[in-house]
């Protein structure tokens, strides 16, 4: 590996930096950001024995969200359940709280509502922030015991650092949602919904008595909370939620293909390295995967840019394609998708089949790759020096523009209340 060039500096840790560059010697390993693709390295890296350094600009590891649910996948490998995956590389999934689900209500653009299915785990709800239970303070506590030191409310140039795992810079879309009390029980509900989520979908989880209902908007809008009203108003229609609200939360998704995932020396990782899926935002999965290859290509076991353009890159791309063919569509193409879904679980008799089916695109698809890459996204060259195709979020169309209805304005009239009232805000229309 070539060794970068740094800028003139006493810091005896970037002298390390050049010497592990140079040499892949034993100096310790500096890793920017402690989310779920930094301590994944870091963990990896310290069982190994490494001295590993981890430096966080937030508080804690988790600051970033604020008790939201996020699903874990277990659709892109046909080959391995993802949590079998994290024990071979001695990540503990017991470490933190996960619900698996085998079933959703799959909610097509005209209300019908359907049932996929698998007889396995179709993908794991877990949380994500500062609380115990979280899925990243279940990462930080197997970082840490493995002899990793975390520095916190530290900031660090990515220059200094091997890993870079600092997650999105810049919003390809963005999730707004609300969390609640509620008595209902445990669930999970999949909306393709045009006019709730523009260009994407809404999403209602609950466990154990605290739900969550978000709506993703993958077209830029103004007053976006008024999609969250809407689409809450939504379910709270078609189900029994006794919704009592706590906070809302929210956040952004950066998306892009680097020509490069090592650059300069360094490996970028998760979201940092765009490794994340245009279709549905699903991006933990990716995340602690090319954490654990970043570390495997530090210890010389593997090659950081091989595996993850052998392992990752080809379900990105697909992903990609999918999206390009999603934008093209309203509700209509997004009915067809749910038919197309519940069609194929009939004849092959699993749900999660279709899923697998959507990252495992056949030459059809692929030959639209040129045509997605020159029609969806644009040449950028970041602050250090990467060339990205990223996806831009996209302008709003007209259809976008509606009036809310009787039930989302006495939602939002709840809501300022509850705001007023301490209720917190972790991610606003402005961070949008
Ligand atoms: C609302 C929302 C819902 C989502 N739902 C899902 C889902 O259901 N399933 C799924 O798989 N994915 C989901 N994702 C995506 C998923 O959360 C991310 O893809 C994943 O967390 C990326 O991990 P990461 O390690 O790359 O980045 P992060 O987890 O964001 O970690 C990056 C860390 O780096 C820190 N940092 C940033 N800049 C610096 C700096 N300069 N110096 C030091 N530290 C820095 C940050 O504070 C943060 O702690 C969702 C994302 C959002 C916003």
């Amino acid at each position: 590996m070539r060794v970068s060039r740094l800028n003139a500096t006493q810091d005896p840790t970037v002298q390390a930096v050049v010497n592990v560059r140079g040499s892949m010697s034993e100096e310790p390993v500096h890793i920017l950001g402690a989310g779920l693709s930094g301590l994944a390295a870091a963990t990896y890296l310290a069982k190994a024995g490494r001295e590993v350094h981890v430096y966080e600009i937030r508080s804690d590891s988790g600051a970033r969200f604020d008790g939201d649910f996020q699903g874990i996948e277990n659709w892109t490998s046909s080959e391995s359940d993802f949590f079998d995956e994290m024990r071979d590389w001695g990540l503990d999934p017991e470490e933190f709280k996960s619900n698996d689900f085998d079933i959703i209500d799959l909610i097509h653009p005209d209300d019908e509502i359907t049932n996929p299915i698998t007889e396995g785990v179709a993908f794991r709800v877990v949380e994500r922030g500062t609380d115990s239970h979280c899925i990243d303070q279940g990462f930080k506590r197997m970082a840490t015991a493995a002899g990793a030191t975390i520095h916190y409310d530290t900031r660090r140039r990515p220059e200094d650092c091997h890993i870079v795992a600092a997650g999105p810079k810049e919003s390809s879309a963005v999730a707004f949602g609300e969390i609640f009390h509620t008595d209902h029980p445990n669930h999970v509900s999949f909306q393709l919904n045009d006019k709730l989520a523009p260009g994407a979908y809404s999403y209602l989880i609950i466990i154990d008595g605290i739900g969550l209902i978000c709506t993703c908007l993958w077209r830029k809008q103004k007053r976006t909370s008024r999609y969250l009203n809407e689409t809450i108003a939504w379910y709270e229609q078609h189900y029994e939620l006794n919704r009592r609200p706590i906070k809302r939360v929210g956040g952004k998704g950066d998306f892009s293909l680097p020509d490069k995932y090592v650059h300069d020396g360094r490996y970028y990782v998760g979201e940092a390295g765009g490794l994340q899926d245009f279709m549905w935002g699903f991006g933990m999965r990716y995340a602690i995967t090319s954490g654990v290859f970043a570390a495997k290509a530090i210890l010389g076991e593997s090659d950081y840019e091989v595996e993850v353009r052998k392992r990752l890159v080809p379900l990105v791309r697909a992903s990609a394609i999918n999206r390009f063919l999603m934008n093209r569509v309203g509700d209509r193409g997004f009915k067809l998708v749910a038919n197309h879904w519940m069609r194929n679980q009939r004849k092959k008799g699993d749900g999660l089949v279709f899923m697998r089916w959507l990252y495992a695109p056949g030459p059809l698809r692929l030959m639209l790759w040129p045509i997605v890459k020159a029609g969806m996204l644009r040449r950028k060259q970041l602050k250090d020096g990467r060339m990205v195709s990223r996806m831009p979020f996209r302008d709003s169309l007209s259809r976008d523009s509606w009036e809310p209805s009787p039930q989302a304005e006495e939602i939002a009239a709840q809501w300022e209340s509850i705001r007023k009232g301490g209720g917190s805000v972790s991610f606003g229309e402005s961070d949008a």
